[in-house]
């Protein structure tokens, strides 16, 4: 499980939500940017990072019922564009419900999970899925 800590100091951006707020117009991005589409050049040295909360809610979702090889387990499984409180969208896929328990507008948080293990070796990698909040 030493992993864990590793991953998640390696790939801070990806797995621990940080996005980047253009202070020049108040937008929040995620994945981060290095310039705000819309102030451009204003926007540079501007843009400040931010840790998301992982609170959220349902915007859209669809369920999968034939999907990649790595989620063949998991059918069918749920994937959601999910509207963070603190304003961006990002696609993942809701874990540790039923489909029928996903509803537009439901409450989710992010949290870490394995995605897939690859290779003799047995690199494990993870990634930010979403759970229903209770
Ligand atoms: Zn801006």
């Amino acid at each position: 499980m030493s992993e864990v800590p590793r991953f998640w100091r390696e790939s801070r951006h990806r797995y621990r939500l940080v996005g980047t707020r253009c202070t020049n117009c108040d937008t929040l991005y995620f994945p981060p940017r290095v310039i705000c589409p819309t102030c451009r050049r204003e926007s540079v040295g501007k843009m400040k990072e931010e840790e998301m909360s992982g609170a959220g809610e349902i915007y859209s979702f669809t369920v999968v019922h034939d999907g990649l090889e790595q989620f063949k387990m998991q059918i069918p499984y749920v994937m959601a564009l999910v509207k963070m409180k603190e304003g961006p969208f990002l696609t993942a896929q809701i874990v540790d419900c039923s489909p029928e328990e996903v509803k537009i507008g439901t409450k989710v948080t992010a949290t870490l999970r394995k995605v897939r293990s690859e290779g003799k070796a047995g690199i494990i990698q993870y990634g930010y899925k979403f759970t229903i909040c209770p």
